[in-house]
């Protein structure tokens, strides 16, 4: 190439450059995007840590029990956005994230949590703009405490009662995951003061399953968590109870179900609890999206499969939430589940994959349809030894806020709403439908 042609090149790459930022520019209502950022959210889904040494119970399946697999460039060590985190959190100097300097980073974060003790992660909460977030944990902490921090415990555990051995020998990560539910099970038994599980399946719902329920909500639940598409597909489908009492007597001892008969013993046990979780006033949270680890069976987790538990007549009493929204391949599916009434989605997650833009596209669409399902989220997660809940979950306040503020932005833009529209929708999404659907209406905090 010549000098001359590689000058033109440059000029063109230079105009681009400042075309593009220019555009952003246009597409953003700039007062509309202080205003997201100045409410205070209810983050519908995240894993916060105990700032205590040796925290396990922030997930019922943490994903350093598999075969080793990238992490999204979003979640990487190296994403530069992790830097602007410490500097909002924590005060970092530097605008790199070279080893010397991340230690720094890392002493900071150790001097914050120590001189604030158990009101360490409600400080962090602070400085992300979030007044509740649910706690996505096996068990809370005394740092993690109402009205800031709410409780959803994991249920995948009680629909798997049998012998797991043929899903475990059908895919290298259900064989990983499983045995952390079987522990789970146990803990769940035990807490229902039973020393093994129930000879029929009708003691084992009384006796377990709502028993578990019941005391999630007297701890303070307000709704119950599944990451099921880490265990098997997500098509639930009627399920005879005789059948389902028959296979669960003849195997509650041992031997291995056959896989159509313990399948229909566990759509039997979801819709039951999901039934249970709405007379409870529990709603049901279910991991809808792509998943972490090398064996995700992504054909099993399309927002679709769950059609017919969401239109199940006996289930309307229950609220269903869509955590994840689909992810990126889902997400349109998933906004067309949420003509049911019970049908919420949240976008948690999203930041770690989309870019704001990818993000507005979607929320656009479901802001367009039916705006009061659409819940804000972050899965503010720990994911290395440098980059933590408070990292990713500055991440994702700050990038799920932009990708509202370009959905909203747009929408005024093409003249199908205005602004005082666009702040409402901001509002309910980011707040009002969450509080609406959790009850959370009585917290002091809420009036802010
Ligand atoms: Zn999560």
């Amino acid at each position: 190439m010549s000098a001359r042609r590689h000058a033109a090149v440059l000029v063109i790459v230079a105009g681009a450059l400042a075309a593009a930022a220019a555009s952003a520019q246009r597409d953003v209502d700039a007062a509309l995007l202080a205003d997201i950022e100045a409410i205070k959210a209810i983050d519908n889904h995240a894993h916060v840590m105990r700032p205590v040494p040796d925290d396990r119970g922030f997930d019922a399946l943490p994903l350093d029990a598999l075969d080793p697999s990238p992490l999204p460039v979003g979640l990487r060590d190296d994403n530069p956005m992790f830097v602007r985190a410490w500097k909002a959190l924590f005060g970092y100097r530097y605008d790199d994230a070279s080893e010397s300097h991340a230690q720094e980073a890392a002493a900071a974060k150790q001097r914050a949590m120590a001189e604030r003790g158990a009101a360490y992660p409600a400080w962090v909460l602070d400085k992300l703009g979030i007044e509740t977030m649910l706690a996505n944990r096996i068990a809370m902490g005394p740092e993690l405490t109402a009205p800031r921090f709410r409780w959803v415990p994991y249920a995948d555990a009680l629909i798997f009662p049998l012998d797991n051995g043929a899903a475990e020998a059908a895919n290298r990560d259900y064989a990983a995951f499983y045995p952390a539910e079987e522990k789970l099970l146990q803990q769940y038994v035990a807490e229902s003061r039973l020393s093994a599980l129930p000879a029929t399946l009708d003691e084992y719902c009384r006796a377990v399953v709502s028993a578990t329920l019941e005391r999630h909500k007297r701890g303070g639940a307000v709704a119950e968590k599944f990451e099921i598409a880490y265990l098997r597909w997500l098509d639930f489908g009627p399920a005879a109870g005789d059948a389902a009492a028959a296979t669960y007597a003849k195997f509650v001892r041992g031997g291995r179900p056959p896989a159509a008969e313990y399948k229909t013993l566990q759509d039997y046990l979801f819709a039951y609890l999901a039934r249970e979780a709405g007379r409870l006033g529990l709603a049901i949270h279910i991991h809808v999206a792509d998943g972490g680890g090398g064996n995700y069976d992504q054909r099993g987790s399309d927002p679709l499969l769950l059609t017919w538990l969401f239109n199940e007549p006996s289930l309307r009493k229950t609220n269903f939430v869509i955590v994840h929204g689909g992810g990126a391949p889902g997400a349109k599916h998933a906004g067309s589940l949420l003509s049911k009434s019970n049908v919420y989605a949240d976008f948690s997650s999203w930041s770690f994959t989309m870019s704001p833009r990818l993000q507005a596209a979607a929320l656009r669409d479901w802001l367009s349809t039916y705006p009061e399902h659409v819940l804000f989220g972050t899965d503010a997660t720990p994911v290395s030894d440098r980059i933590n809940w408070e990292e990713t979950g500055w991440v994702a306040t700050t990038t799920a806020r932009q990708a509202l503020a370009i959905a909203l932005s747009g929408m005024i833009n093409d003249g199908e709403i205005d602004r005082a529209r666009a702040r409402d929708l901001a509002r309910r999404a980011l707040h009002d439908n969450a509080r609406k659907l959790y009850g959370l209406g009585s917290d002091p905090g809420d009036q802010r």
